[in-house]
């Protein structure tokens, strides 16, 4: 069982950035709306996620360490209707199989739990606060994987690969108040008011927070919602379009393609814009099952939505201008 934990976590956890959106994602599956994120030497001494979310129920808590064990999917229809962010039940018994785990959790707001897991066995467990929610505590990462420590960036990369995922769970749930620190430092820090813009102003800068203009519109199947940074805040690359389908953040060239479509000729060549958009979608259009990371998504009629992405920057822009 351990060796598939570890072969498991080489898809799973690549590096400090995929523990904090495993479980950032746990998080928000929880229903929390504030979640704190603190780490140390950019997580390779510690990670910290803390919510207001559910808690765990004393006798799942060893059960949520199991391979496989989610309490999210119950048949073969959830597979294809998949709502939540998680639904694979690998991501904590991966993170536990490469690091040390303190689990503190509360679900009734009476009694809290903790427990301390090292080598996929919980090693100590008695009882703490209670005030509801969970924090998962993952310390050492990778010390007894020496070879995938070795391929791990500098700090200062692996920090900006947290930061860059925190920016995205921030702009994808503006409802949620996010805090990111790093060794005591506030990385970034959202109200959780639900405005898109204020966000984005946080994220990218507040020069640019006048300039977003609001995209809205559906069809049969589709519905996107964002705001799109006028022209003249462009970047060198492609990092700065955000896509999420139903609040997750996702890659798809064609759908990138659509965005750039939309500006037409009010991109110079070679710079992209800054967007957010959020796309929601019926979960059997889209396949999130593809990649364990869940990153890249499979979807069915794309040209539909390509057309509407499309339609409503142009829409967007140009009314602007008129
Ligand atoms: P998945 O998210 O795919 O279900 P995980 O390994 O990420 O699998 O988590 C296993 C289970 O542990 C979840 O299904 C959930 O029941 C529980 N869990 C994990 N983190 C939290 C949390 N922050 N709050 C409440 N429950 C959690
Ligand atoms: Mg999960």
């Amino acid at each position: 069982i351990q060796l598939a934990n570890k072969i498991a976590a080489g898809e799973v956890v690549e590096r400090p950035a995929s523990v904090v959106k495993e479980l950032v994602e746990n998080a928000i599956d929880a229903g929390a709306d504030t979640i704190t994120v603190k780490v140390r030497e950019a997580g390779l001494q510690s990670i910290a996620v803390s919510d207001n979310g559910s808690g765990i129920q004393e006798e799942d808590i060893p059960l949520a360490f199991g391979r496989h064990a989610t309490s999210k999917i119950h048949t073969n229809h959830d597979l294809f209707h998949i709502r939540t962010l998680g639904f694979r039940g690998e991501a904590l018994a991966s993170i536990t199989s490469v690091s040390r785990v303190t689990l503190k959790t509360c679900a009734d707001n009476t009694v809290g739990h903790m427990v301390k897991v090292e080598n996929s066995e919980i090693i100590e467990e008695s009882l703490t606060r209670a005030k509801k929610g969970t924090e998962i505590i993952v310390e050492d990462l990778f010390y007894n994987t020496p070879a995938r420590l070795k391929y791990v960036k500098s700090l200062h990369t692996e920090l900006g690969k947290i930061t860059d995922i925190m920016n995205r769970f921030a702009m994808s749930h503006s409802h949620i108040r996010f805090t990111l620190q790093s060794e005591d430092k506030t990385v970034l820090q959202t109200s959780g008011n639900g405005k898109l813009n204020e966000v984005m102003a946080q994220v990218y800068g507040l020069t640019i927070a006048r300039d977003l203009v609001a995209i809205s519109g559906e069809t049969g199947d589709y519905k996107v919602t964002g705001r799109v940074a006028r022209p003249e805040h462009t970047r060198a690359n492609r990092h700065y379009m955000s896509l999420f389908i139903n609040g997750r953040y996702i890659k798809n060239f064609m759908l990138t393609k659509a965005i750039i479509a939309g500006y037409h000729t009010l991109l110079p060549i070679g710079r992209y814009p800054v967007v957010a958009i959020d796309i929601t979608m019926d979960p059997g259009l889209v396949d999130v099952n593809v990649h364990p990371t869940k990153q890249e998504v499979r979807l069915s009629k794309e040209p539909e939505l390509m057309t509407l992405i499309t339609n409503l920057i142009k829409e967007a822009l140009l009314g602007e201008s008129l």
